[in-house]
């Protein structure tokens, strides 16, 4: 079992090649699905679905942090940093991103996430699901500018849109 105070490091992934020569890095979206959503099942019957919301968010901003510093360049211009982000996303088949509104002296963005690997062919419940994919948004603009952002979802393939869209905004000091 892991420590009470286990923190997360890129290492923790492991050498996937090494522990896996046959099979390799690969795995069925349904094997990711299986997990995450009886995951959900589990927290929401013992923490209530507000908390679960609240641990998929903070455990994908850690998720986001982590990716940024350890996969993304946070050295790069925000346009070329975006289409590191759009290729990395792409190249894992977590999602194909795409930019719908951009405006750096506001701090607002409007993100589309297609074929997303979290929702995209989810039954239809009228609710966005994708609170892991807001904290993971979240934690990628939090490393890129040391600054806090808030993520919300407002479209998703479970609410009946064909992507989600993410609306991004400079949290209030
Ligand atoms: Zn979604």
């Amino acid at each position: 079992m892991l420590n009470d105070d286990y923190n997360f490091q890129w290492k923790d992934i492991g050498d996937i090649m090494e522990g896996r020569p046959n099979l390799g890095n690969q795995t069925h979206v349904a094997a990711y699905r299986l997990m995450q959503y009886t995951m959900r099942s589990v927290l929401n019957k013992r923490l209530g679905g507000k908390m679960a919301e609240e641990l998929f968010f903070e455990a994908g901003k850690l998720a986001g942090e982590e990716f940024c510093k350890n996969i993304l360049d946070t050295a790069l211009d925000f346009y070329p940093f975006i289409a590191q982000l759009q290729q990395k996303l792409q190249e894992l088949n977590i999602g194909i991103l795409r930019i719908e509104e951009t405006n750096l002296e506001t701090m607002k963005f409007i993100f589309v996430l297609a074929e997303d690997l979290d929702c995209s062919g989810l039954p239809l419940t009228n609710e966005t699901v994708c609170d892991y994919d807001e904290g993971f948004i979240s934690g990628l603009f939090k490393a890129y500018t040391q600054k806090d952002f808030d993520v919300k979802e407002i479209d998703c393939w479970s609410s009946g849109e064909r992507v989600c869209r993410f609306k991004i905004s400079l949290k209030d000091e």
